[in-house]
């Protein structure tokens, strides 16, 4: 198959509404932006159509598709019930990186939600994701546009990396926004939950809806290997970098010392290394780059300002495959209101691997 590329702003907006369009209705494939990644989308009404996303992702069938609409009225197909919470939430949060589970209609495959009786669905606030649903009136299922156990991908040229030739377009807006997936909250139970950490913090979800609980599996603290992450795709190893990830935490000098005594083992013993450190720390690994030439040092951004962290980390982790390291180590970012979503997408890369120095 021929991947057609089209990039936004070369090109009449009404050119790529109507092509992208066209793809979706017949039951193709389109790499969309969305301001949090890049997603893989198809008619999520259509069961076919779902099932070509599983296979260019490679994707486990059991793990379920978000569904993306533009306008509330687009909601009521999609759902048996709409809890007054959600009428809340999407008041205060859509369009923006926030996606909603709730029992599903009968209109929607299962084939669309794993084979569960629910459904996740998300108003994206990217224009052209936005613009292009409003615009074919399709609800698109579309989960992240890599192959399955890769990075997420942030940047079109990344969709591309993983999918070309095994998809019928991608809409290139450049970089994205935020960079790491959409928070998911439950809403099918008493009190909310969080399935997944996201740029939506539980207490910006708790002024709005008060109690909003997490889902335990999700913070890395339950070594038990048969608990059971209640959105089925967190129990896949996922972002994976190429390289054998760890990361270190602990006090900042710690931190750098050790992760500069770790380095210098595994190049000493002929090892190519790649480091992940941010604004504040990376001229204190400069001499060991410098020295060793097999260290390749990355900043992932500034503590100063989160979201800088979240824009770059999966571009990071591509960026290291390309540099062939076989270790990677990173320093930690538990604190801060984004602390707990970065720290869940990088102990994933990570495979859990997780020093306390
Ligand atoms: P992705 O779109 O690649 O970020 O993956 C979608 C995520 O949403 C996966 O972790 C899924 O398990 C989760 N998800 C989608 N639908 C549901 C649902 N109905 N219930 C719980 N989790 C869901
Ligand atoms: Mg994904």
């Amino acid at each position: 198959m021929n991947t057609i590329v089209y990039k936004i702003d070369e090109i009449d907006e009404r050119v790529w509404l109507k092509d992208a369009g066209k793809v979706l209705a017949d039951g193709g494939l389109v790499g969309i932006p969305t301001e949090t990644v890049y997603g893989l989308a198809a008619n999520a009404l259509d069961e076919a159509a779902a099932a070509k996303i599983y296979a260019a992702k490679g994707r486990p069938s059991d793990n379920p598709l978000i569904v993306h609409i533009a306008g509330m009225e687009m909601i009521h197909d999609l759902v048996s019930e709409l809890p007054e919470t959600a009428k809340q939430l999407a008041e205060k949060f859509w369009p923006g990186p926030l996606t909603m589970v709730l029992p599903k209609s009968e209109k929607v495959p299962y084939g669309t939600t794993g084979g569960l009786d629910t459904v996740a669905i998300r108003m994206p606030s990217h224009p052209v994701a936005y613009k292009l649903i409003s615009d074919c009136r399709i609800p698109l299922a579309a989960p992240s546009a890599n192959t399955s156990g890769r990075p997420s991908p942030t940047k079109a040229e990344h969709v591309y990396e993983d999918l070309n030739g095994k998809i019928d377009m991608i809409l290139d807006a450049g970089p994205v926004g935020i960079g790491i997936e959409s928070t998911i909250v439950d809403l099918t139970g008493e009190v909310p939950m969080i399935l997944r950490p996201g740029y939506i913090t539980r207490d910006m979800l708790s002024e709005v809806v008060g109690e909003v609980e997490i889902d335990p599996a999700i913070l890395g603290e339950n070594k038990d290997k048969n608990f059971r992450p209640k959105a089925p795709g967190m129990k896949y190893k996922h972002y994976a970098p190429k390289g054998d990830l760890l990361l270190v935490s602990g006090e900042r000098d710690n931190v750098v010392q050790a992760i500069s005594r770790l380095a210098s083992e595994k190049t000493s013993e002929g090892f190519r290394v790649g480091i992940i450190a941010t604004e504040e720390t990376k001229p204190m690994y400069d001499r060991l780059e410098a020295s060793e030439g097999e260290v390749v040092v990355m900043s992932i951004g500034t503590r100063k300002d989160e979201a800088t962290i979240t824009h770059n980390l999966y571009d990071i982790l591509r960026r290291m495959d390309d540099e062939n390291v076989s270790f990677i180590y990173s320093e930690s970012f538990g604190e801060g209101m984004l602390g707990q979503a970065i720290m869940n997408r990088l102990l994933k890369a990570a495979g859990h691997q997780q020093i306390y120095v």
